[in-house]
């Protein structure tokens, strides 16, 4: 017989156990499924979550929930085979009021389900729902794994993140294409503590995200490596284009092999030991990629709905706001006990005064504009290293033969009308 909640939740990610906190906090009867050992057992990410946003969705959260370093620091790197021109930025502000923290994906989510279930939430792990009950053309449930294993419940929000399926059972959306999702590979290399803090330059507790971009960390492709702090260890990875990553038949692990090799960054992970392999898709289509937010009985959150700003590098933040806001709009729909598209509506509206939406919507053509014009992650970076070499480099030629020098350089890979050309088309893709 089919156990009965008022809400059910597919995902114990931030998405899904956001709304479950907004659920539970208002004594709503509420399941969330997550098909992992526990939630976290199966999310990676780079990364850092941003204080703001997550102190919205939980109050006071810095204070108990297990952060590895507060970030007071982020860089831009742009790699070439043996430079990197780096463009960082700290905040002394930032030790008061923090901007963003580094995060273990594993500890970070069980923290935040063992939350949303002392508030009341029923977390069932190690099921997986393979598919949505339906009263008609109304979704009233889900199907799990386990036998005799249907939940019922007027109203369903799929959090599932990037492998999306229910999206396409409730008809609400279609499958990726692989230029719309990028590929995520990541190690986590233990260091210690004060070898942390002494190479990066920290002092205790503050850390360091370094944003990698260049040919040498993603083949030419469109994508980026990332390097984060952790309390004693040191997330690196690299993310790129899956359709690039199959037209080059390119291996990240390769890629990865190589950023770790860089002059810049081998000296940092030196004697480190490595705790950890992962890999994990990242939907980057952004606004045009994303499904139906809503429909009878029905709301998608987070990854599910292509939630990622791709040119900020956030996820987190958007899956646990529109988490929220969809807890928000099913309290509301539960209090009217009406659970038809038209109230369910009233998330896409939540969604649409928020960031959320407004940011998705401006850059909503960044990433097909990126993906074309793959000059941006090969040729600029490279550019930007000669520019650079050029201006510290001393030697016995005067200056107005290294400037002629450079301007011979570009001019034999790219006319400087181009340059110019893709400065303004680059400018309009991003306003
Ligand atoms: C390499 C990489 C680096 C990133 N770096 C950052 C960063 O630094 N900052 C940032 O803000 N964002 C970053 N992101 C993006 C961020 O991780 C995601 O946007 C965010 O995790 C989305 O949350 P979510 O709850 O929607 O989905 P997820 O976190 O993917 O959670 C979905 C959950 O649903 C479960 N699930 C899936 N299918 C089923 C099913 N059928 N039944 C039951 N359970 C199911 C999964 O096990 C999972 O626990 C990064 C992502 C990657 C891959």
């Amino acid at each position: 017989m089919a156990i009965r909640f008022d809400a059910v939740i597919v995902g114990g990610g931030p998405a899904g156990l956001s709304a479950a906190w907004v659920l539970a906090q208002a004594g709503v009867k509420v399941a969330v499924v997550e098909r992992g050992d526990y939630a976290g057992a199966k999310n990676m990410f780079g990364g850092v979550i941003y204080h703001e946003p997550t102190e919205w969705v939980i109050p006071g959260f810095a204070a108990e929930a297990p952060l590895e370093r507060k970030i007071g620091h982020h860089e831009y790197w742009f790699l070439d085979e043996r430079s990197a021109l780096k463009v960082a930025y700290e905040d002394a502000g930032w030790r008061e009021a923090p901007n963003a923290w580094s995060v273990l994906r594993a500890k970070f989510d069980a923290w935040f389900a063992g939350k949303v279930e002392k508030a009341g939430a029923r977390v069932i792990t190690q099921t997986t729902v393979v598919d949505v009950l339906r009263h008609g053309r109304a979704i009233r449930g889900v199907v799990t794994s386990r036998p005799d294993g249907e939940i019922e419940a007027p109203v369903v929000l799929i959090a599932q993140g990037v492998n999306a399926l229910l999206v396409q059972k409730a008809g609400l959306g279609r499958d990726w294409q692989a230029d719309e999702v990028v590929l995520g590979v990541k190690e986590v290399i233990q260091l210690p503590k004060g070898v942390i803090e002494e190479r990066f330059g920290l002092t205790e507790n503050e850390g360091t995200a370094v944003e990698m971009m260049g040919g040498l960390a993603t083949g030419g492709s469109m994508g980026s490596a990332f390097l984060y702090t952790n309390a004693d260890s040191i997330s690196i990875g690299t993310a790129v284009l899956l359709s690039d990553l199959r037209a080059r038949r390119e291996n990240p692990n390769h890629l990865l092999e190589k950023v770790k090799a860089h002059p810049s960054v081998a000296p940092l992970l030196k004697g480190g030991e490595l705790r950890e392999y992962s890999a994990h898709l990242i939907p980057e289509g952004g606004y045009r990629a994303m499904p139906r937010l809503y429909g009878d009985g029905v709301l998608v959150a987070g990854d599910s709905a292509a939630m990622v700003n791709a040119v900020t590098m956030e996820g987190t933040d958007l899956a646990m706001v529109s988490g929220k806001l969809a807890g928000q709009t099913i309290l509301e729909a539960l209090e009217k006990g009406d659970f038809s598209e038209k109230t369910l509506s009233r998330y896409r509206d939540r969604l649409e005064d928020s960031f959320v939406l407004r940011d998705l919507k401006q850059f909503s053509r960044v990433g097909t504009f990126f993906s074309r014009n793959e000059q941006y992650f090969d040729f600029y970076p490279r550019l930007a290293n000669r520019v650079a070499r050029q201006l510290f480099t001393v030697d016995l030629r005067p200056k107005a033969e290294h400037v002629r020098g450079l301007l011979d350089q570009i001019r034999g890979e790219r006319s400087l009308w181009r340059v110019g050309l893709d400065l303004v088309r680059a400018w309009r893709a991003l306003a």
